[in-house]
């Protein structure tokens, strides 16, 4: 099978930085390349305070929904750390929800749904904010109609407690033969020639980026426990090795 790569943008709210995430726009669709939105429901995080409030931004996001068939993601609630629990995957030492009360993650993801529900948006896909989750938080996702989450190993889709999970793998681009590749962005942080360079990308190879969400659908969601479990520790074990490598690095300095 060829690769799928999909583009993640992240923390779109109503005081993104519109230039950019409107130039993104146009390069996306100039290449009929379908992204996946996060979308932070009720922002506060003064970093996610880039411009001001944008009064079209709910019809914005609802018409790249309708219109142009974007995947539209419930990103957390507010983009608050509550803790430094690192969550399942170990990537931030920061958390909406992993280590929270089950009933304060059932109340936020409940209040957010709310919130898109007010700007005529319904949506089955969740993006955790600084990639930390906990179990629980699966479990509260799956009771809540969450059908899919953008995140986690592997190079192929995957099934845990009832969720189907797109990995998340990438911070840019890397060319491979097979796989699902998700490339996370932050256009709010996005210099011009970091746009400039996925424009690039995607004029040579867009014909590989996904085009619909039913592409994604129709994609094999297989329990793999064994090789996922296998994943994650090699994930774990790869982020270590970069820790300590670095801290070799920055000894070996001073020698
Ligand atoms: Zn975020």
């Amino acid at each position: 099978m060829k690769p799928i790569y999909i583009v993640r943008l992240d923390d779109a709210c109503p005081t993104f930085c519109r230039s950019k995430w409107l130039k993104l726009e146009k390069i996306l669709k100039q290449f009929d390349v379908v992204p996946i939105i996060a979308v932070v429901p009720s922002n506060l995080d003064p970093l996610l305070r880039q411009d001001k409030h944008w009064p079209r931004f709910w019809n914005w996001i609802k018409e790249r929904q309708d219109i142009d068939g974007w995947i539209i993601a419930v990103h957390g609630y507010n983009h608050v750390a509550e803790n430094a629990n690192v969550g399942i995957l170990g990537i931030n030492k920061k958390s909406e929800f992993s280590g929270i009360e089950k009933s304060e993650k059932i109340k936020k993801i409940s209040k957010a749904i709310k919130i898109f529900q007010r700007h005529g948006l319904n949506t089955d896909f969740f993006v955790a904010p600084y990639h930390s989750f906990d179990f629980q938080t699966l479990k509260v996702l799956r009771s809540l109609d969450f059908k899919f989450v953008s995140d986690g190993p592997g190079s192929s889709t995957f099934s845990l407690f009832g969720l189907n999970f797109v990995p998340q793998q990438l911070w840019k681009h890397k060319t491979y033969s097979s796989g699902v590749w998700t490339i996370c962005l932050h256009p709010n942080a996005m210099l011009e020639t970091e746009i400039n360079k996925l424009e690039d990308i995607l004029r040579d190879n867009s014909q590989f980026f996904l085009k619909s969400k039913t592409q994604i659908e129709n994609l094999n969601f297989e329990k793999k426990y064994l090789k996922l479990l296998c994943s994650f520790i090699a994930m774990r074990l790869k982020r270590n090795f970069i820790k300590v490598t670095a801290y070799l690095r920055d000894y070996s300095k001073f020698q």
